[in-house]
C-alpha cells in the first residue's frame, strides 16, 4: 500500500517536478553542504576542471536527486542519471561511462545496491578517468585500458555505511543530508504554494510543515493533497484549520504519524510492554519484512525520539506513549 507520508518517491509525485529547486538560492536549508558545495563548484569552475566526486547520503525524499541536479546546472553540464539496481551488468557501465562528455555529472541513485563486479569498473573510472578491460582468455588475456572524459560522479545513498569501503574512499566530497528544521520546512511549504498559485495562510503552512516529517517530499504531497480539499470544502484558501481538519482525513496525525506507525507502536506497547522487542520478532509480528521497518518505518520514528534502539531490541519511549495517549504496564521504557 502507498503511505500518504512514504518519503519514498511514488508515480504521482511526477507531478511535483515544477517544485524542485533548480539552483543554489533557490534550494532551502541543509546550509553546511549547500554553503561547501558552493566553494567546490566554484573553484572547479576557475581551475576548468571536472568537479572532485561527490557522495550524498540521507534518507529518502530529503533532496539528494534535486542538489545533484543543481550541482549539473551550476556546473553548466550535462547530468545523466541511472541507479545501483538499474546497472546489472560491467557493459552497462562501461555503455554509460563512454557516452559522457567532458565535465558532465554521472547520477547514481541507490549507489549501495551495485553488485559488486560493476563496482570494480568504477574505481579506475573514478580515481583515472579510464576503463580497464580484460581480452582473450588464458594465456593469450591481455588488459586494454581505455580513457574516459574527466567527469564528476554523484552517488546518492540512504546511509552511507552501506558503502564498501573502498568506493566511499574515492569520493572527495561527502555530504549528509539531514531532516529538515520546522522553519525549513515552512519555507519550503510557503514556495510550493507560490509556485501552485494556492493561497496559504502562515499557520496553515506551520500545520502541513508539522506533519512533513521533516521530508520535503512529504511536505509538497501533504500540500497537494491540503488544496484540494480546500478548494472543494474549504474557501480554497488554505489556513491551519483547513490544513489540520484535511490531515486528520487522510489520517496524518499531529506529529506526521499515519495507520502504520501507530499500528507499529501499539504492537509494541500492547505485545511487547513496550520492548526491548527484536526486529525478527518484530517483523514476524507485524507481518513486514524486517528491512521496511528498518528503512520505512524507523527512521523517523527514531529521529522524533518515539522509539529507541537498544543492543537488546527496539524500545517504545514515554513520549511515543504521552503522543498516543497509552501508559505502559510495567512504566515505560526508554
Ligand atoms: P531524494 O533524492 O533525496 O529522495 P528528491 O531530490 O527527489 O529527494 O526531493 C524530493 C522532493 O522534495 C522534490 O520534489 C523537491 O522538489 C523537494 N525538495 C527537496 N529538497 C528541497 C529543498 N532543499 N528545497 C525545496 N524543495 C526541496
Amino acid at each position: 500500500q502507498e503511505r500518504m507520508v512514504s518519503a519514498h518517491y511514488t508515480g504521482e509525485d511526477g507531478q511535483l517536478e515544477s517544485l524542485r529547486p533548480r539552483n543554489l538560492n533557490e534550494y532551502i536549508g541543509q546550509d553546511q553542504v549547500k554553503e561547501n558545495l558552493r566553494v567546490f563548484i566554484t573553484a572547479a569552475k576557475m581551475r576548468r576542471e571536472a568537479l572532485d566526486h561527490v557522495l550524498l547520503y540521507g534518507p529518502p525524499g530529503l533532496g539528494k536527486t534535486t542538489l545533484a541536479g543543481i550541482i549539473a546546472h551550476e556546473l553548466g553540464v550535462q547530468m545523466h542519471t541511472t541507479s545501483g539496481p538499474a546497472i546489472e551488468r560491467p557493459g552497462d557501465l562501461a555503455a554509460i561511462l563512454t557516452n559522457l562528455s567532458e565535465g558532465d555529472v554521472l547520477f547514481i541513485d541507490e549507489i549501495h545496491r551495485l553488485s559488486r563486479v560493476v563496482e570494480e569498473i568504477l574505481y579506475p573510472a573514478m580515481e583515472d578517468y579510464a576503463l580497464d578491460f580484460i581480452i582473450g582468455k588464458g594465456p593469450s588475456a591481455r588488459s586494454i585500458r581505455l580513457d574516459l572524459p574527466p567527469f564528476t560522479l554523484i552517488g546518492a545513498t540512504t546511509r552511507a555505511g552501506l558503502l564498501s569501503s573502498p568506493l566511499r574512499d574515492r569520493f572527495g566530497v561527502v555530504g549528509h543530508l539531514e531532516y529538515y528544521s520546522q522553519e525549513d520546512l515552512c519555507r519550503i511549504v510557503r514556495r510550493a504554494a507560490q509556485i501552485l498559485q494556492v493561497p496559504l495562510e502562515p499557520e496553515g503552512a506551520e500545520e502541513i510543515a508539522r506533519r512533513s516529517r521533516g521530508t520535503p517530499r512529504v511536505a509538497g504531497r501533504l500540500l497537494k493533497r491540503v488544496r484540494d480539499f480546500a478548494q472543494v470544502d474549504g474557501h480554497g484558501k488554505i489556513d491551519r484549520e483547513v490544513a489540520a481538519a484535511a490531515l486528520e482525513r487522510i489520517q496524518v496525525d499531529s506529529a506526521g504519524l499515519d495507520a502504520l506507525d501507530h499500528r507499529l507502536l501499539l504492537t509494541m506497547i500492547d505485545h511487547f510492554g513496550g520492548g526491548p522487542v527484536g526486529l525478527e520478532t518484530l517483523s514476524a509480528t507485524l507481518g513486514e519484512e524486517p528491512d521496511t521497518i528498518e528503512d520505512v518505518y524507523e527512521p523517523y520514528l527514531l529521529q522524533i525520539g518515539f522509539i529507541q534502539r537498544t543492543p537488546r531490541g527496539r524500545v517504545v519511549t514515554e513520549r511515543a506513549c504521552a503522543h498516543l495517549g497509552r501508559c505502559l504496564a510495567g512504566g515505560p521504557a526508554g
